[in-house]
């Protein structure tokens, strides 16, 4: 098995990469262990000193719980295997405060993490909105957590598909084709269409050029191109090889019940 970047969006936390000589159950092992397996921090507890905001008390909870946490999975273990027995410790939880009276957004920078490396990933991702003398006053506890208990865990979105070739022949509008072509995957170059080879992998009309005109056609090759989407706890990378870490650990466990 070979694999090959494509390209890496670094601010937009994306990575796409060829897999070749594989096939399309590795990808999709890798995929789901990707979304499912693959642990963060949420929160999962918290307790509620103060809201008379708009927002009541279990909307607040849910907003909280979605919001994304920079994870350092070298720092925190999951509750049920920790040193403490589950009775929870600097290990296994992490404590974060939200306190706000200010009139206006309350932002998700204004909350407080006893680990300054386990902040909400968004600064600028609004909590709620508070009116004169409202006031949030919220402890939060966050934990490990897989993706597959709830998404809030779930540290981003995978997803592959196999490496189309488009080929062009003679077609008999190029310019109404060229026009039609929203993603950028054809152009007009001297009266002749020609291809954008880096749209055509991202492109969700290959299908619908096909049918525009005869001259154009649709291959597939062995190749899969597989691309990762981070939420923010973890980079696309971290994601990655946490992933193939849990393959091996669950791969040994089967050798040892054989
Ligand atoms: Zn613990």
């Amino acid at each position: 098995m070979k694999l090959e970047k494509i390209k890496e969006e670094r601010k937009k936390n994306k990575l796409v990469f060829f897999i070749k000589d594989s096939d399309e159950v590795f990808a999709n092992t890798l995929r789901r262990l990707v979304l499912e397996e693959v642990p963060t921090l949420a929160v999962e507890d918290l307790e509620i000193k103060d809201n008379n905001s708009a927002l009541y008390d279990e909307m607040l909870g849910l907003r909280l719980g979605l919001l994304p946490l920079k994870t350092d999975l070298k720092s925190y273990t999951f509750k049920a295997t920790c040193k403490c027995g589950g009775e929870g410790c600097a290990r296994c939880e992490l404590k974060i405060n939200l306190k706000s009276s200010k009139k206006g957004y309350v932002y998700a920078e204004e909350a407080k993490s006893t680990d300054p490396k386990c902040t909400f990933v968004h600064e600028k991702m609004p909590v709620a909105k508070l009116l004169g003398k409202q006031k949030i006053d919220v402890q939060m506890t966050a934990v490990l957590g897989k993706g597959k208990n709830h998404s809030k865990w779930s540290p981003g979105f995978a997803f592959f598909k196999r490496e189309p070739i488009l080929n062009v022949g003679k077609v008999d509008d190029a310019e109404s084709i060229a026009h039609l072509s929203s993603d950028g995957v054809f152009t007009i170059k001297g009266n002749k269409l020609s291809v954008n080879p880096e749209a055509v992998f991202d492109s969700q009309l290959l299908d619908y050029y096909v049918s525009l005109d005869k001259g154009i056609t649709l291959e597939h090759t062995d190749n899969i191109i597989f691309s990762v989407e981070s939420w923010g706890q973890l980079s696309c990378k971290e994601m990655l090889s946490t992933a193939m870490d849990i393959f091996i650990e669950k791969t040994e466990e089967l050798e040892k019940l054989l």
